[in-house]
């Protein structure tokens, strides 16, 4: 998918929010030119080069592609499915241990296709997919994932996520509370960390950099607690050697705060520092339950922070302290997490979040985050956590036309117009994106993807989830003899004492 409708492309007359570091973050009516996939030219009255087609945008914002920092394609079939569910006990269900039976090749290209189709519809140009597939690794799994977002036109960092040590050795209270006969179960053999680095190699030369390069593998050890120490450190090695995010869950509920105390002896921020395991290309999903010494680690060591208060909120998981992360000088970027906790890939509903829970949350008036600092995690903050601000996040002339066309006039979230910035935070649920450029090329025009066939790859997708949703409630009952003793883990984590810190949201 290489071809691009015109080499060179002119977007005029539009309001042009560009989001570039150290610029105010306000529009200014301006024209975008754009040759061979990269933005070339910024400002006022352009001149038009010879053969440059010529998008009118009067009446449009235009502004760089959202980047979502963090979600996993892998639930994109349980959108709608629980409530009311902490992470370990939603875990059951939506990551079965009995009974999983991976979805088929085609299937497999529907679920991707569907992800990026809900990404680019809402204005998300960029994704994070920590893509989890057990039992194994497959290339041509992994491929047909690549494949999938190549043929949609998106821009992607795609993990092979895995966890590689027995489950309840990541659990507080795990062998206390499971049964033998059940803790034999769930002691499944696990994948090494060089037969997980023989894959990732193979990964590297083949997939790695597809789709004209917009196609890129990370790095995506589960958790510190859930992975062994040379594991992780041979993914921070190929991390560093490819020059792609390290990507893991940190912190995320109360219970893994409890576990780390008891089973690292304190945080596993200190734990991961200790390991030489924090460094600029890790982008910690989370951090809810961090404290201020993390905090100091995580801002020497440069790592990046995806806030999912979306899914945070859904799983009752806690809120992470965004205010004390951004003065410790993190870059924080927004992410949706999966569908089954979120339950929706639309970035402007987490921007809307993001703003209001911290408005909430903070310690006096103004301590909130402003519309420009949602925006910017939305934006720069995530291409920086994806390792890409040299390449997306920012209208700049050198960086790759990763952008979208807002429509001001549709619907009526801009009506009255009093301060887009604000609006877009505040008003907008990406129902107004027109067009969406990635790397230079229409994906979606006029509000039609340009190289899909959308109503009939969903109608494709519907014939087959009814067979797939009655597999699917076969696999949890399979597994639902495990939620009680979830509750009872996380109960029993409930009583024990944690720093009072670690509550303090902003
Ligand atoms: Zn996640």
């Amino acid at each position: 998918m290489s071809s691009r409708e015109a080499e060179i492309i002119l977007i005029r007359g539009a309001d042009v929010l560009t989001m570039a570091a150290g610029e105010e973050i306000r529009p200014s009516r301006a024209d975008v030119l754009i040759e061979s996939g990269r933005i070339t030219g910024l400002g006022a009255d352009l001149a038009v080069p010879a053969g440059a087609e010529i998008v009118e945008a009067a009446g449009r914002l235009v502004m760089p592609g959202l980047v979502n920092a963090h979600l996993h394609s892998s639930e994109m079939f349980l959108r709608g499915r629980y409530e009311r569910l902490p992470l370990e006990m939603w875990l059951c269900w939506s990551y079965p241990f009995f009974g999983l039976e991976p979805p088929d090749l085609e299937l497999l290209r529907l679920r991707s296709l569907l992800v990026a189709m809900e990404s680019l519809r809402s204005g998300v140009t960029m994704i994070s997919d920590d893509f989890f597939d057990p039992p194994a690794h497959h290339l041509a799994r992994l491929g047909t994932v690549f494949s999938a977002y190549d043929e949609a036109g998106i821009r992607a960092n795609v993990s092979s996520g895995l966890m590689n040590r027995p489950y309840l050795d990541t659990l507080a209270y795990g062998r206390e509370v499971f049964p033998a006969r059940v803790q034999a179960q769930l002691d499944f053999p696990l994948t090494g960390a060089d037969e997980y680095t023989t894959f990732c190699e193979a990964v590297f030369r083949t997939l790695h950099n597809s789709g004209d390069g917009r196609l890129r593998y990370m790095l995506a050890p589960s958790g510190p607690q859930r992975c062994t120490v040379e594991l992780m450190q041979a993914c921070r090695d190929l991390a560093r050697q490819w020059q792609v995010p390290y990507h893991t869950h940190v912190l995320e509920t109360r219970t893994q705060a409890v576990t780390a105390d008891k089973l690292f002896g304190g945080s596993i921020v200190r734990y991961m520092h200790e390991h030489g395991l924090l460094n600029p290309n890790v982008l910690m999903a989370h951090a809810v339950w961090i404290t201020d010494e993390d905090i100091a680690l995580m801002a020497d060591a440069g790592v990046s922070v995806s806030w999912n208060i979306l899914a945070n909120l859904k799983l009752g998981s806690g809120l992470a302290p965004v205010r004390r992360l951004l003065n410790a000088g993190i870059n924080v970027a927004l992410g949706t997490d999966g569908a089954s906790s979120n339950d929706t890939l639309r970035l402007f509903d987490v921007l809307r979040a993001a703003a209001l829970v911290s408005s909430a949350t903070a310690k006096g008036p103004m301590a909130g985050l402003s519309s420009g600092e949602v925006l910017h995690a939305a934006t720069l903050g995530g291409a920086q956590a994806a390792m890409l601000a040299e390449t997306t996040g920012s209208l700049e002339v050198g960086k790759q036309a990763d952008l979208i066309i807002l429509d001001l006039s549709h619907g009526t979230a801009f009506t009255p117009l009093s301060d887009v910035v604000n609006q877009l935070v505040y008003c907008e649920n990406g129902s107004s994106v027109e067009s969406v450029m990635v790397d230079g090329c229409f994906v979606i025009r006029d509000g039609s993807f340009t190289r899909l066939d959308e109503a009939g790859i969903l109608s494709e997708m519907r014939a087959r989830m009814p067979a797939f949703l009655r597999q699917h409630q076969t696999t949890e009952a399979m597994n639902s003899f495990l939620i009680p003793l979830f509750q009872e883990v996380i109960a029993r984590c409930d009583r024990v004492p944690v720093a009072a810190e670690r509550y303090l949201p902003s």
